[in-house]
């Protein structure tokens, strides 16, 4: 057996290693217990990968200059250099950002890796029209077919995932954008693009490449650009699904069957995600993934001031803990934003010990991330049993004597349960005002991401605390 053949014998067996590894992976993230296992299973699964193309090179070159110098195959040297000065320099700045990203700036930071996956995509698919030769002349018709899909993929996910990113770190408005005929529009792209695939398929013009191109990123920044703050989180997972389809396109045009068997792997746990993200927060999971199809404008903003609210401070909510017998506490944004975490998890153990009930009600979307809040808590070494899912707290709180909401705001906003006109009408949120008392930690009277007031802090036994979440449960602490 030839040295590229025992080296291609090789890789093959190394990817189906590392594509086990990585469904191994998946299964671990499902639960909290095992997810820094299912991390490590990925992170091997991936070093085993890189190994393995990187030989797959080495040997593909060697191959090429056998008989010659290796220096006499210009291209291919120069291929394997560029390749690894792509790993250095990629894992160097990978290394750096995951070292100095803040967990606040996570989703943003997903949000531009997810790009950056759409941008190999296209690149790719580019690379693909521009290279025909050595294709069999019955798969030339396939082989155009994954070009065009991978390009169009890619390039929605790049300008989607950017618009999500600018959308994400305040740079842009989180409101929808709601062009006249959004879904005819929305519609009109994927006919065009359906059309464009067989009429490329049958005359590859270039022209054809670079018309789709340029649609397929107009429709990625409309599909984004038209959901509101609401329903981010949706897009996010969607976002990620798209990504791994791209990278799964890419793999069928590279002939990389690891590549396919990831991208696909990472496109239907994204696919599934969102499908359950829309299911816990009502939403239908064709309208989002359509940029907000059938949804109308909302009926107005909800922004405008509702009455007088009112004050409290850490001695009086600190009495007031001192003589409940049930607490709950629903984090937000806000505890991620305050890094309350800690004096949080130091304030339930401390109720806990005086014999109090407190438990922690999640709800699905807190936070920029899926799963922000339980990451936080259990970095803060909050016990799970005490952490409930939105379903499980939700009927108790009729019977909660306090509710300490720390840095949450949409996530606890009654409009969404009372108000059919309210953008997030209909969207299942934790009912904290059913509570005997409720202290929300802010610091100031504004709206939470998707720009709708609150009529949660005008109730009656509602009381605001303002200030750092972080200070404010500090000074609680201190009185206790
Ligand atoms: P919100 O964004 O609705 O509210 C966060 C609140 O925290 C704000 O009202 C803010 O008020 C307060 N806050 C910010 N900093 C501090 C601080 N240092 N101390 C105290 N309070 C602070 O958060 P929720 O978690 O309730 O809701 C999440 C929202 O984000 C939803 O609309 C969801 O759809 C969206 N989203 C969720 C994603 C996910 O995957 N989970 C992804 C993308 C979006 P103030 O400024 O007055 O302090």
């Amino acid at each position: 057996m030839s040295g590229a053949a025992l080296a291609g014998a090789v890789a093959g067996a190394a990817y189906i290693v590392a594509a086990l590894l990585f469904i191994l992976s998946l299964a671990g993230l499902s639960r909290h217990e095992r997810a820094r296992g299912g991390v490590v299973y990925g992170m091997i699964g991936m070093a085993i990968a890189l190994v393995a193309t990187v030989w797959l090179m080495i040997a593909d070159v060697t191959a090429r200059a056998s008989g010659t110098s290796a220096w006499a195959q210009p291209t291919a040297v120069l291929g394997l250099v560029l390749l690894v000065v792509a790993v250095v320099v990629g894992a160097a700045i990978g290394l750096w950002k995951a070292r100095t990203v803040q967990m606040t700036g996570m989703p943003e930071l997903i949000a531009l890796f997810h790009s950056f996956v759409g941008a190999a995509a296209v690149l790719v698919g580019w690379n693909g029209a521009l290279h025909t030769e050595g294709i069999a002349p019955d798969l030339i018709g396939i082989h155009h077919a994954e070009v065009f899909i991978g390009v169009f993929i890619g390039a929605v996910t790049l300008t989607g995932s950017i618009v999500a990113y600018l959308k994400l770190s305040a740079k842009m408005s989180s409101r929808p954008l709601t062009l006249p005929g959004k879904n005819a529009l929305n519609i009109g792209a994927l006919l065009v693009f359906v059309a464009l695939t067989v009429w490329y398929v049958i005359t590859p013009a270039l022209w054809l490449l670079i018309v789709v191109t340029l649609l397929a990123l107009a429709l990625g920044w409309h599909l984004v650009a038209s959901i509101g703050g609401g329903d981010m989180p949706v897009v996010i997972s969607m976002l990620n699904s798209y990504s791994g389809w791209a990278a799964a396109a890419a793999g069928f045009l590279l002939n990389n069957d690891l590549l396919i068997v990831t991208g696909a792997l990472v496109g239907s746990s994204g696919a599934y995600l969102s499908y359950i993200m829309c299911k816990a927060m009502n939403r239908s999971f064709l309208s989002v993934i359509a940029g907000g199809f059938g949804i109308e404008a909302p009926a107005k903003d909800g922004d405008e001031v509702q009455g007088e609210h009112r004050e409290t401070d850490a001695a009086a909510v600190a009495d007031l803990l001192g003589s409940a017998s049930t607490v709950v506490i629903t984090p937000g944004y806000g505890m991620a934003v305050a890094q309350a975490q800690y004096p949080v998890a130091d304030l339930a153990r401390r109720l806990r010990e005086r014999g109090v009930q407190v438990r922690f009600g999640i709800h699905p979307v807190a936070g920029r991330l899926p799963g922000h809040m339980n990451v936080l808590l259990a970095e803060a070494r909050v016990p799970y049993d005490i952490v409930l899912e939105m379903d499980e707290i939700n009927d108790d709180l009729a019977s909660t004597d306090v509710v300490l909401v720390i840095g949450a705001n949409d996530t606890v906003n009654p409009a969404a349960a009372e108000d059919p006109g309210s953008p997030i009408a209909g969207m299942p949120v934790l009912r904290v005002w059913e509570a005997a008392n409720v202290v929300v930690f802010k610091r100031s009277m504004a709206s939470g991401y998707a720009g709708v007031a609150n009529p949660l802090f005008f109730r009656e036994n509602t009381r605001m605390l303002f200030g750092d979440a972080k200070e404010r449960v500090q000074d609680i602490l201190a009185t206790l």
